[in-house]
């Protein structure tokens, strides 16, 4: 029996996980819109069986591993596993070890009376929070027995998922904006994808991308189209409720372009609060350039308007947040 489904946040409907996956549908097959320069529609999320988990010794489980080991909790992750040999089937065990996350990824900071604290994920395999991603979006493949990956990228999600498609014999097609930064383009080609230079900004990479995956049947990775890149990005709030025991901070400082990393930790925390593992939800707060703000415009204005976006900040350079509607929900 599958132990998760997929289901639609706008229109409520709910798919089974092998529909979804063995049909490559992204999307919500009912409401699920990707147009030029807006937000997707129709984002799909991850359900599991929370009743089950919760009556389950999840607690200590989590709590005696250490964090970057999201893979010990199969039962919150959308991947196969083999209950009876204890092994994500298609998966190498040995593999996984040569991907691991940062144990310890918190740095303590003082800024006048206040505790802060840094999560630092610059210590993964590709120097990049992306991995979280990356790393569950090319097991899913494997699973899927498909060996092509695609994804389109400002930089860092190409050279994480490139990375993680070298170490596991994948191909990855990474399709970029020609203002990429040129340490993240050659970081991308060091690790043999193939790179796609789009004469255009970020979304048109993200629109081509989408289309020629389509047509190649290629797995897509892009950010929020593929369900799994919010679910990857959740670990690091099970990582954040692990290395506080328990006590997560009240307030996380999330910087924010297509609305991917608040989004993923956002349902990080909604799954902990849902296994009554902790009470109140902390305050999310998305951190924008001002001239790449469109959450923060939705936030004021609750209506997207396109503007195009330029900013030095380059990771977090997005028109159309590809996932605005979560985002904006994670922050209200
Ligand atoms: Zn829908």
């Amino acid at each position: 029996m599958n132990h998760y489904t997929y289901y639609c946040p706008s229109c409520q409907k709910e798919f089974s996980k092998n529909f979804i996956e063995e049909n490559l549908i992204y999307l919500c097959p009912a409401c699920g819109k990707a147009e030029r320069n807006k937000p997707l529609e129709g984002v799909l999320r991850i359900k599991y069986d929370y009743e089950k988990i919760r009556k389950s010794d999840f607690k200590s489980k989590i709590f005696n591993s250490l964090p970057g080991s999201i893979w010990n909790f199969p039962e919150i992750l959308p991947l196969d596993f083999d209950y009876n040999k204890n092994v994500f089937p298609e998966i190498d065990f040995a593999l996984l070890n040569t991907l691991t996350l940062s144990t310890n990824p918190i740095i303590k900071l003082k800024f006048e009376n206040y505790n802060l604290y840094a999560f630092d994920d610059t210590r993964n395999p590709t120097f990049s929070y992306k991995d979280r991603a990356s790393i569950l979006v090319a097991f899913k493949a494997i699973q899927l027995g498909l060996n092509k990956i695609s994804a389109a990228s400002t930089g860092n999600a190409g050279s994480s998922i490139a990375g993680i498609c070298a170490r596991l014999g994948l191909e990855a097609n990474i399709f970029v904006p020609k203002t990429i930064p040129e340490s993240k383009r050659i970081q991308i080609q060091s690790y043999g994808a193939n790179l796609f230079v789009v004469d255009g900004t970020y979304d048109d990479a993200f629109d081509l991308c989408l289309e020629v995956s389509s047509k190649k049947k290629w797995f897509n990775r892009n950010t929020a189209f593929n369900p799994l890149t919010i679910e990857g990005k959740k670990s690091a709030a099970y990582d954040i409720y692990i290395l506080f025991r328990g006590k997560v901070p009240e307030n996380i400082f999330v910087p924010a372009g297509d609305g991917v990393i608040i989004g993923g930790l956002y349902k990080g925390f909604l799954e902990l609060f849902e296994l009554k593992l902790i009470e109140k939800l902390p305050k999310l707060i998305a951190v924008q350039s001002s001239g790449s703000n469109a959450i923060v415009r939705y936030f004021k204005t609750k209506k997207f308007k396109f503007k195009s976006a330029e900013t030095i900040a380059d990771s977090i350079c997005a028109a159309a947040p590809r996932n605005l509607f979560m985002a904006y929900e994670a922050i209200s």
